[in-house]
């Protein structure tokens, strides 16, 4: 037994992963279903470092040093746990087993409880980053006990992205922490993604811009406060030219967005817990409003609002409004994200610390930004921050930005462009803002046809009004 640490999964995934351990000097024991992977895995990247490549899952096992380290990077659902049950048998106690799929925090849980319960260590593990960050550093987002942080942490700080000499890497919290941590982040990425969609779209239809003109703004915008990741690609992107047809490549490609699953997973869950990840959820609605192509055959020929482009010099001034309108935008929704991972918190018992989470996304993951060091430093100087917005200089901005905030979204409503992620953000921040809500009226309504109750603004207690009996008298519940 000589390997540091067992892959098994050998796919894009967990070859890069294997690859990056053997790069920092670990020696890294090989396995896949198919043994094919495993031999095509060392014939091309042997010479990258110490690997030991096995067949079966009894030498996989009997090549791993004690504790036992195995990495499982298989398709996400029924494989993993097909996969553990292969090879929990063989294990022993204190053993760990690490998940970097994309698994249901849920599912994470309960493999996790099985586990423990045979003395096996579980650890969920978010891996942020795709086939690159995999083999060049990714974020890493593990979770499970204490104990198996203090042996897996190391190695898995090695491998991860680094951002200042930092890694990208720090223990979530218990069982499905880090796993749940992963949804969140794809969940704000999903949100980022269509927030920058709509600002090309806006600048596009409202100011008039070619791709070519927007890309250029992109990159002017990547050197301020929403330089990321996410923003730097957009440019590239909108700078790329279909060789075939000499078209710019966003207008070849069939406007309808697909996904993958874990947005649709963060908003199902933010259902559960009751977390208001408004701009998470509009953005994976309009993922899913894109592809419905019969529906929008059938409301096309109804007439929207009117479009006329901006004059040139109305369209410069205009770029910075929409520069405002995507700032704030992208601050609620990540609000909304880091609400959500509280809220998980408190109702899983994980110890989260908040800024960490920003600290690690800074680098390795899709969401990387520059902003996300003003996040950690919220977290940091007040750990119990009930929102960004209650921190000043967010605060400040924000101020700043809300009127090109509304501004913007009520010229795309004008206009009948859809932005449902910025209006979403705005309409969540008024909500907040409001001094009073129509929700008074809504809790009326419920005790009027159902006898829901509702409590008073002016005594404690909960109480019923007899709506059917004249004079209408209020009893207390
Ligand atoms: P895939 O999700 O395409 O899974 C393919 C791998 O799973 C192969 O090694 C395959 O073995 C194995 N496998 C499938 N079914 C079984 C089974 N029943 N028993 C044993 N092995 C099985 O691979 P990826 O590398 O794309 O992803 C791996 C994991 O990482 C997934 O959970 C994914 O969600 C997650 N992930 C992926 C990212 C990405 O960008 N692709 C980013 C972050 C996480 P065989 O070769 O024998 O078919």
């Amino acid at each position: 037994a000589s390997a540091q640490i067992g892959v098994t999964g050998l796919a894009v995934m967990g070859r890069n992963l294997a690859r990056n351990f053997a790069r920092h000097g670990y020696t890294v024991a090989l396995h896949n279903r198919t043994a094919a992977r495993t031999r095509a895995l060392v014939e091309e990247f042997g010479d990258e470092g110490s690997f030991v490549p096995t067949e079966t899952a009894e030498d996989f096992v009997a090549a791993l040093e004690k504790p036992r380290r195995l990495m499982i990077m298989v398709k996400a659902g029924d494989a993993t746990d097909a996969v553990i049950d292969e090879f929990a048998p063989l294990l022993e106690s204190g053993d760990m087993i690490i998940d970097g799929g994309n698994a249901h925090f849920l599912d994470t849980r309960r493999r996790e409880k099985a586990l423990r319960e045979r003395g096996i260590h579980f650890v969920g593990s978010g891996v942020s980053g795709g086939e690159e960050g995999a083999l060049h550093g990714p974020a890493v987002m593990p979770g499970g006990s204490a104990e198996s942080y203090a042996v897996l942490g190391p190695m898995l700080e090695a491998i991860s992205a680094k951002v200042d000499g930092e890694p990208c890497c720090t223990h979530i919290g218990t069982d499905g922490a880090g796993h749940f941590v992963k949804m969140v982040h794809n969940g704000i990425e999903y949100a980022d993604m269509q927030l920058i969609a709509e600002a090309y779209d806006l600048l596009r239809h409202v100011a008039g811009y070619t791709p070519a003109q927007i890309a250029d703004v992109f990159r002017v915008w990547n050197k301020g406060r929403l330089n990321s990741y996410l923003i730097e690609i957009t440019a590239e992107i909108l700078a790329h030219t279909d060789a075939g047809t000499d078209k710019p490549f966003v207008d070849i490609v069939r406007d309808a967005a697909e996904q993958k699953g874990t947005g649709r997973w963060t908003v199902q869950t933010a259902l559960d817990l009751g977390s208001p990840v408004t701009a998470i959820a509009q953005a994976t609605f309009a993922r899913v409003a894109s592809s419905r192509t019969a529906l929008r055959e059938a409301y096309r020929p109804l007439a929207g609002g009117t479009e006329h482009p901006l004059r040139p010099h109305e369209a410069e001034r205009y770029v910075a409004t929409v520069e405002h309108a995507l700032y704030a935008s992208k601050v609620i929704a990540y609000d909304q994200g880091w609400t959500m991972i509280r809220d998980a918190a408190e109702e899983y018992g994980w110890d989260i610390d908040l800024g960490n989470v920003a600290a690690i996304w800074r680098g390795g993951c899709i969401i990387r930004a520059a902003f996300l060091d003003r996040i950690r430093a919220a977290y940091n100087t007040d750990a119990t921050l009930p929102s960004l917005l209650s921190e000043p200089e967010f605060a400040d901005e924000i101020t700043k930005a809300q009127v090109p905030w509304r501004e913007v979204i009520a010229a795309a409503t004008r206009r009948g462009i859809p932005v449902p992620a910025f209006s979403s953000a705005l309409a969540y921040y008024d909500t907040l803002r409001a001094e009073r809500l129509p929700a008074a009226l809504i809790q009326g309504q419920r005790d009027f046809f159902g006898a829901h109750t509702y409590r008073r603004t002016d005594r404690e207690g909960t109480f019923h009004t007899l709506w059917a009996e004249p004079g209408q008298p209020e009893v207390e519940a």
